[in-house]
């Protein structure tokens, strides 16, 4: 185990439904879903936060919004529609500090978020 839950799951240590991996982003379910379609898309790399990318991550950033794409069609959502969201912060509610983007499916969402 290592101090960072979401590196323990691109590891192995820790138990993940893996939905899609390759050399630089890993996607799984989020253990508390919120909508139908809840996965979470990752870099393997440790990133805490949006403030803490640097320059040369700009290629996985780009690479992660390809993989969402690619989960939005394989989970049959990319006619009805689906939200991404990245929670930053205390007043976000940022639990997990390792970056990830949350892909939400599956149900009609409101605006403002709560
Ligand atoms: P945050 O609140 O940081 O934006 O999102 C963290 C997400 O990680 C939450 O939606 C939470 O349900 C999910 N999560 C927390 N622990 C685990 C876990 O052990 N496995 C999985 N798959 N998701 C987790
Ligand atoms: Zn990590």
């Amino acid at each position: 185990m290592s101090d960072c839950l979401f590196c323990d799951i691109v590891e192995g240590r820790v138990k993940g439904d893996v939905v899609y991996r390759d050399e630089s982003v890993v996607a799984f379910r989020d253990i508390r879903p919120q909508a139908p379609v809840h996965i979470l898309i990752i870099p393997r790399k440790h990133v805490a936060t949006i403030l803490d990318l640097e320059a040369n991550d700009q290629t996985l950033i780009g690479q992660i919004f390809l993989v969402i794409a690619k989960l939005v069609r394989d989970q049959g959502i990319a006619e009805s529609g689906f939200r991404v969201v990245v929670n930053s912060g205390a007043d976000a509610g940022q639990s997990v500090f390792h970056l990830h983007f949350h892909l939400l499916g599956g149900r009609r969402f409101g605006w403002p978020p709560g």
